[in-house]
């Protein structure tokens, strides 16, 4: 195809093609569509002590109490959940696990230039901690180091992408450049212009992953309760005291781990913009529909983009789209 018959990708005006292939869309989430979704866990009711109180049960808040409780499993730790673990972003994501924590070395090189060569050695230190710790507690997530391949899809990326991966190189991390036809060589469409590739990202299925840590938290001793949204925090100096609708926990210690979500410190609402953004999963592709995209590395995609597409594919066939729209809800 040539490249001029593409420009339709790039359209917010759906085609009669695109309109017939979502006839048959459901609305749901993927991962958390899962018979390995473990059982709901009753709320709290009455009051308990502990020595910390983890708020919220996405991954900061699994993490947060894992690692609290394997630093001192004398710790008393609790977290307390509203809705059902994973359920937010944990569940929902693209499941791209990157040892950037600069979002992209550009970034980081724009902003920290100092400090960009300590931020990669953490990152990278960060995701091998992550591998070993899902490999140590045995969570069946289909964690794989596939790497990611960033695509020009406009003229302009292409010497972007082609920078980054100079800049990357000059750091040492395993970041290579391909023009438009080696990528097109590789995935199989007319619109890559060029590519950088990041042999160290990784994919994973996030709930999966979630639930791991969940029952990992759990054996350790973490005590969890689900439909328990914090009401509010009370701190008197020595104690901290979380409400919720039929109990509270009275804490040495509280980690508050909400996102997004309405903040229960007030302080912290004004660091927080919720944004809402889409995911599609496409059925299993059939091995005639694969062969004809290659792909065979089976690596996370995403485009150069300030607002960018991304996608990757799934352990059963499918390919999973996000990004582009960053939705906000004024108030
Ligand atoms: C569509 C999408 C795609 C993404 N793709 C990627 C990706 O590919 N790679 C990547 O690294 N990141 C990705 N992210 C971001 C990533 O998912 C989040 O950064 C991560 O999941 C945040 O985890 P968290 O635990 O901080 O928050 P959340 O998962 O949002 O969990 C917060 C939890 O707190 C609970 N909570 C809120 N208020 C209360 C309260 N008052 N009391 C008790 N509980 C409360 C909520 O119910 C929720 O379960 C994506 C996000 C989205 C939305």
């Amino acid at each position: 195809m040539a490249r001029s018959d593409v420009t339709g990708f790039f359209s917010d005006t759906p085609t009669a093609a695109s309109t017939l292939s979502l006839r048959s869309l459901q609305s749901a989430v993927f991962w958390l569509d899962d018979p390995a979704r473990p059982a709901a866990m009753a709320p709290l009711g009455g009051r308990i002590v502990c020595d910390l109180l983890v708020v919220g049960g996405g991954f900061s808040g699994l993490w947060s109490a894992l690692l609290a409780k394997e630093a001192d499993p004398g710790r008393d730790v609790v977290l307390l959940e509203a809705s059902r673990i994973a359920d937010a972003a944990t569940g929902r994501n693209g499941g791209f696990v990157s040892p950037s924590l600069t979002h992209g070395i550009r970034n980081g090189a724009q902003r920290w230039p100092a400090d960009l060569g300590t931020l990669l050695r953490l990152g990278h230190e960060n995701l091998d901690a992550i591998e070993a710790t899902i490999a140590r507690l045995g969570i069946d997530c289909d964690f794989r180091r596939s790497g990611e391949i960033t695509v020009a899809v406009q003229d302009y990326q292409v010497g972007e992408l082609r920078e980054a991966a100079q800049c990357a190189a000059g750091y040492g991390e395993a970041v290579d450049f391909l023009d438009g036809e080696r990528m097109r060589a590789r995935v199989h469409s007319a619109s890559y212009l060029g590519a950088s590739t990041d042999q160290a990202v990784a994919l994973v299925n996030p709930a999966r992953l979630a639930w791991g840590l969940l029952e990992a938290c759990q054996a350790s001793g973490v005590r969890v309760f689900e439909h328990s949204p914090v009401l509010g925090l009370t701190d008197d100096g020595s104690e901290v005291t979380a409400t919720t609708a039929q109990g509270r926990v009275v804490a040495r210690r509280v980690a508050v781990a909400t996102n997004a979500f309405p903040a229960i410190v007030r302080q912290a609402a004004k660091y927080v913009v919720p944004v809402y953004d889409y995911v599609l999963m496409t059925e299993p592709l059939s091995v005639g529909q694969w062969s004809s995209i290659g792909w065979h590395g089976r690596e996370g995609i995403g485009d150069a983009g300030n607002q960018f597409h991304y996608y990757r594919p799934t352990a059963d066939g499918r390919i999973l789209w996000g990004g582009y729209d960053a939705v906000y809800h004024r108030g």
